[in-house]
């Protein structure tokens, strides 16, 4: 197609209509997309063309933990241009080296190997290629309610409708249910019962899936995407010695939870379990440049050690992305943004989500921790029927998706939930300004409650 633009499109409209004539966008059918042009942004804003700020409470997808256009990470990435932009991954440079060292001294236990990958889907794809290698086992079990990625076997571990169109049933993964108290699968009344009852059903899968068969277990330490149900106390542990039982690796997947987001280095670190194997992404970097990887234990390390890892990318330990992970790291040490996460969910979002649920019928159920929370929207608080059928929206959501951003929001929507997941160093006055916007929203919502009389 020719270029079509005159002297009088301004470069936004021109970039609008360059998007709609030649972007293909992710998961979506491409005529129903009208996307925002942004054109600036700083810290916990965006600015549109037309000059209107949003509060971006998504932090994109999820990535951007010390806010956009961080000074001290652009200036690294911009140094590290000036010096060496590209280097292929069979030579040391000193950036790749550093984020390393900086990612495998945060992780727990003795992942003390960091293999680089382009962001967290490979990141995935490489970790269970390692589990399968190392065990001589195929098979791999996750969870519904979860999103691991969308190549191959991380889409089909994936237990979300993504997976749906995807599935062939050759990839050798499983399913089981993990716990999630507000909509148990095992009829359960407490967090005790929950975690009891869903690690007797994990024993169980692998018992008639054949513990032998099973490479690993793959599970988000936080389920994020699926809805950020925190595990309940000894889950995870209890995992972890079901894996060891069995000679099954765990693989955890900290591609959302890591790097401050859950108010921890690591969530799985923060309950005190190491897995063999854990896959990192966004937050390492904040996503200034494609980055995620796999922090290896000193066992499956040392197993490649004398035969090769058959695995690798062009770009593994990309200079700029290693100098922009070496900064937000350092950023994220040295501005206390860890503890500033963990304040802001027990002291700041925790404490107004739950005196939201309080006044808002609507409000079915509040989850997180740090700056990863969910808000789960119901029509009937009584039956916690979904404010939108699962995989789906709806009117409701839908209104209250477009209220959010009336307001001056990006906010992150997924099926009935609202997800508040804000930079880790947004400020308490704009935590506060834009849960002051959902609780506006909320009031919207309880119009669609059975029983409201509007
Ligand atoms: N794992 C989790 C838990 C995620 O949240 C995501 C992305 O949202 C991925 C894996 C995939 O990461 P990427 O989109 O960088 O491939």
């Amino acid at each position: 197609m020719n270029d079509t633009s005159t002297a009088t499109e301004t470069v936004p409209a021109r970039a609008y209509r360059l998007d709609r004539e030649h972007v293909f966008h992710s998961w979506s059918a491409q005529d129903t997309l009208r996307p925002m042009v942004i054109t600036k942004a700083d810290g916990s804003y965006v600015w549109d063309a037309d000059g209107n700020s949003y509060l971006d409470f998504s932090s994109q997808l999820v990535n951007m933990n010390v806010g956009h256009q961080h000074p001290r990470v652009v200036r690294a990435i911009q140094e590290q241009a000036g010096k060496l932009c590209t280097l292929a991954p069979q030579y040391a440079v000193d950036v790749r080296s550093e984020a390393a060292r900086l990612i495998s001294e945060r992780s727990p236990g003795d992942l003390n190997r960091i293999f680089f990958t382009n962001g967290g889907a490979d990141a995935n794809e490489h970790a269970v290629r390692m589990a399968r290698l190392v065990t001589g086992r195929y098979k791999i079990l996750t969870t519904y309610r979860s999103y691991h990625g969308g190549t191959t076997t991380a889409v089909n571990m994936t237990g979300d409708p993504r997976r749906w169109a995807n599935d062939y049933g050759n990839t050798g993964t499983v399913h089981f249910w993990g716990p999630f108290l507000y909509r148990s699968a095992f009829h359960s009344e407490t967090e005790e019962q929950e975690c009891k009852r869903a690690l007797e059903h994990l024993e169980r899968t692998i018992a008639f899936e054949g513990p032998t068969t099973i490479a690993a277990v793959v599970l988000e330490s936080i389920p994020g995407t699926a809805g950020v149900m925190v595990p309940p106390a000894g889950y995870m542990q209890g995992v972890r010695e079901i894996c060891t039982t069995f000679g099954i690796k765990m693989i955890a997947d900290e591609v959302m939870t890591g790097f401050g987001r859950a108010g921890s280095w690591f969530a799985i670190g923060d309950m005190g379990v190491t897995p063999d194997l854990l896959t990192f992404a966004k937050g390492v970097n904040s996503g200034y440049v494609p980055l995620g990887g796999v922090a290896i234990s000193d066992e499956i390390a040392s197993y490649f050690g004398s035969r090769a890892y058959p695995g690798g990318l062009t770009y593994s330990g990309h200079p700029l992305a290693a100098a922009s992970a070496v900064a937000a790291i350092n950023v994220m040490e040295d501005e206390g943004l860890i503890d500033n996460a963990r304040r802001l969910g027990q002291e700041v979002i925790g404490p107004r989500l739950h005196e939201m649920a309080r006044s808002h019928p609507s409000l079915g159920d509040v989850r997180g921790k740090g700056v990863l929370w969910a808000l789960e929207l119901v029509s009937d608080p009584a039956t916690r029927a979904p404010m939108a059928p699962y995989g789906d929206s709806s009117p409701a959501m839908n209104e209250v998706s477009a209220f959010l951003k009336t307001k001056g929001m990006l906010p992150f929507v997924n099926f009935n939930r609202i997800h508040v997941v804000p930079p880790c160093n947004i400020s308490d006055a704009d935590t506060h300004k834009g849960l002051d916007m959902i609780d506006a929203a909320l009031a919207l919502a309880d119009n669609y409650v059975v029983g409201s009389d509007s």
